[in-house]
């Protein structure tokens, strides 16, 4: 007779550990892909353990779940471009808080239905938990996926009394949740609480802009795990409690790396509204064409065959062009002439956190040659030229000179320090904050408006030719 109880427990404890090697593996870029291999493995047997479990009555409704599920995420996977990777991250946070906040209700309405079945005390306060978490992630998600998508304004977004309302809806959830509890499982309440927690999730990210958007994403992952580990503790699964854990210390670890980088503390980028003025000046000061000469990809060949030091600045543009091999080809060319060319990594440039890192790994560009701000920012005074490809709120110096700008203080890649600076980009448009950029008038600055993956391979054609 076979032991269930004993097969799933062990079979967890294997998933479990799969899980946590696998997301150790994921720290080094050397082995992240059998790390994703390892914890997919450990997912896929927890999965699959579960279905055994006797608890399950209908197998049905799950086959179709799977076959609708793993449909429309095939579909999503071959379609989705690689510079909307961000936005789908974001709904996919959204999407795992939605699930979590959904076994967390599914629960409360058994109770609910059936009143003879008292809701014990810790399942009780586990689903307002669940529920909280997992619906603050939900609505919380889609309304950053709608930043990232650029169909809600990118900008912090105040509005007079925005942080008393979130007091405000914060108590009255406490105060619903906690009745609840006590009073037992009332339906008008319930979906009062869920009312105010979706709110609560738009309000939280609605005023978070711009350069804090980065630490944002990462703090719903880690609601996400957390949630997900709520849902285990109402449904009394290990391996979902384990799992759920492990995203959310993840997601903080994250978070604390991102808020650092950026010189921030979690609670200013929650409540701080950094890039609140953005609104009125944003693309309002840019100046036009006519006010910058435009650079020709033969003069900045001669700058780059003689230099002795290069340092590229990647930014979203980079991925948006896919031009991270024709970047790795014009490096290549260069260093055969005997120039040292670095890469400076921001820890905000592109649209999700390590996203030139993955960009510039996938054109095999060694990793040694990746410095991070801190690391790279003092040698720009010290470099011949610096290639600025797509990037542009990250080399902005007004967050670094004027006091009055939306973006002041957010740490930024010294790039006008150096001796010649060369923007690649289509037009003098501002990048996601909204404002305009004066690295692009300079007198050191040769502007060279092209899309970034014909822009780089113009400059191949022309450094050969040198
Ligand atoms: P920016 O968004 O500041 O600027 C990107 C620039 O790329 C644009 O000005 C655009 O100019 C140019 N561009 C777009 N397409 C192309 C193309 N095909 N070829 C050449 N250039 C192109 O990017 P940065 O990387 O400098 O900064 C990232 C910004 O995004 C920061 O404000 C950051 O806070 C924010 N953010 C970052 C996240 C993260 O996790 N990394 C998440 C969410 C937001 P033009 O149209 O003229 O070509």
């Amino acid at each position: 007779m076979l032991d269930y109880p004993l097969i799933i427990t062990t079979t967890y404890l294997i998933s479990a550990a799969l899980l946590v090697v696998g997301l150790k593996q994921m720290g080094s870029p050397a082995t992240a892909r059998r790390g994703n291999l390892l914890a997919s493995a450990g997912l896929l047997s927890a999965v699959a353990i579960t279905l055994l479990d006797r608890a399950i009555l209908d197998f049905r409704t799950i086959a179709a779940g799977m076959v609708v599920g793993a449909a429309i995420g095939a579909m999503i996977a071959r379609t989705v471009k690689m510079t909307a990777m961000p936005q789908m991250v974001a709904i996919f946070n959204g999407l795992g808080g939605g699930a979590s906040a959904l076994i967390a209700i599914s629960e409360f309405l058994r109770f609910s239905n059936d009143r003879s079945i008292d809701m014990p005390l810790e399942t009780s306060v586990t689903i307002m938990v669940g529920t909280l978490i997992g619906l603050v992630t939900l609505s919380g998600s889609f309304v950053a996926f709608g930043k990232l998508q650029e169909i809600v304004a990118t900008r912090a977004v105040t509005f007079p009394l925005q942080k008393t309302i979130s007091a405000a809806l914060f108590i009255g959830i406490v105060a619903a949740s906690v009745f609840l509890v006590v009073e037992g499982p009332e339906l008008a309440p319930f979906l009062a609480l869920v009312a105010m927690c979706l709110l609560l999730g738009i309000l939280l990210v609605v005023p978070i802009g711009g350069a804090d958007m980065p630490v944002v994403i990462s703090l719903l992952n880690s609601y996400s795990g957390l949630a997900a580990a709520a849902a285990g503790f109402v449904l009394n699964n290990t391996i979902l409690i384990v799992g759920g854990a492990l995203v959310g210390a993840a997601g903080l670890i994250l978070t604390q790396i991102m808020t650092r980088a950026m010189h921030r503390s979690l609670l200013n980028v929650v409540f701080g509204s950094f890039g609140a003025q953005a609104s009125s000046s944003s693309d309002g000061g840019v100046r036009s064409r006519a006010d910058v000469p435009d650079g020709n990809p033969e003069d900045v060949a001669i700058m780059l065959a003689y230099a002795q030091s290069v340092i590229v600045v990647p930014g979203y543009g980079l991925a948006v062009a896919q031009a991270q091999h024709q970047v790795r080809e014009l490096a290549s060319l260069l260093e055969a002439r005997g120039v040292n060319v670095r890469y400076a990594i921001h820890p905000v440039a592109g649209r999700m956190p390590g996203h030139m890192n993955v960009l510039l790994a996938e054109a095999d560009v060694p990793y040694d040659k990746l410095f991070d701000l801190d690391d790279i920012n003092d040698d720009f005074e010290r470099t011949d030229v610096v290639v600025v490809i797509g990037a542009n709120d990250v080399t902005n110096p007004a967050a670094r000179d004027a006091a009055d700008s939306p973006i002041f203080a957010m740490p930024i890649l010294n790039v006008d320090r150096a001796r010649q600076i060369v923007v690649l980009k289509r037009s003098l448009s501002p990048g996601f904050a909204g404002i305009d950029n004066e690295l692009f008038y300079r007198e050191n600055t040769t502007m060279l408006f092209d899309d970034a993956k014909a822009g780089v391979g113009k400059l191949i054609a022309a450094v050969s030719e040198v």
